[in-house]
């Protein structure tokens, strides 16, 4: 396949190759992931240099190669260089990275994910520090969701009854389960009743809204472990950022 291609993309990863390349794992707006080489882009005054870094938004030019593309051309959209200054603001940004990359490593997913990806990264560098987890929190089930993994929150995922104010979230199951189907399934984590009313306002709030009014800490914390109990059962590949941002 030869030809050349442009794309708006959103930079996820960089590897080093060879003496002065980088391998550049990124996501482009129709949700397809793109891999492609930046020639020279470690030498210094390359014109790809400071510009192709992870959570960076980029207008570039590809051409076809027989193993990765090729990066031509990087036209820079948002550099989200205040981010990158912050270490807290790096560790949740590598949540939202990491998991674009694992979710769309063999499989095209929904380009929604893009949007999502790139608001998240804009609304982290924006928002108070104390926002950052439920940012974090926001994105990953409204990612799982686009994925196909929407947490059922109405009513127990096992059996369909009615449960106010559930006490379990079966992680395999993918959702609230009762106290009867809880008691029998070996993958049901204990909750409080809180949980499946803050997965369901992280599900329909927008960002911003998430970013002013945050959820409380403690609650946060166990949105954070029961989502990241949900995303690992679901996703096989190992995601060590958010592994790292769960565990604090
Ligand atoms: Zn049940």
């Amino acid at each position: 396949m030869s030809g050349a291609y442009s794309a708006r993309v959103l930079v996820l990863r960089k590897t080093k190759l060879g003496e002065s390349d980088l391998i550049v794992t990124a996501l482009d707006s129709e949700g397809h992931q793109v891999r492609a080489v930046a020639k020279g882009a470690r030498k210094p005054g390359s014109r790809f240099c400071g510009r192709v870094e992870p959570f960076t938004v980029l207008d570039c030019l590809f051409a076809r190669g027989r193993t990765l593309d090729v990066m031509t051309e990087a036209e820079t959209v948002a550099t989200h260089e205040a981010l990158r200054r912050d270490y807290d603001s790096v560790r949740a940004a590598s949540v939202v990275a990491d998991f674009l990359d694992r979710v769309t490593a063999d499989a095209d997913a929904d380009p929604r994910l893009f949007e999502l990806g790139v608001a998240t990264i804009s609304a982290l560098e924006t928002a108070p520090a104390e926002a950052a987890p439920t940012l974090v929190a926001a994105f990953l089930v409204k990612g799982m969701a686009m994925i196909g993994l929407r947490p059922v929150l109405a009513g127990c995922v096992s059996c369909g009854a009615e449960c106010e104010e559930p006490k379990a979230f079966s992680v395999s199951g993918g959702g609230v389960v009762c106290q009867k189907c809880a008691a029998g399934d070996p993958d049901a984590v204990a909750t409080s009743p809180g949980l499946s009313s803050a997965l369901a306002w992280l599900l329909r709030a927008r960002l911003a809204e998430a970013a002013a009014d945050p959820l409380a800490a403690q609650a946060c914390r166990e949105a954070l472990v029961v989502l990241r109990a949900f995303v690992t059962r679901h996703i096989p590949a190992r995601m060590r950022a958010l592994d790292e941002y769960v565990r604090g």
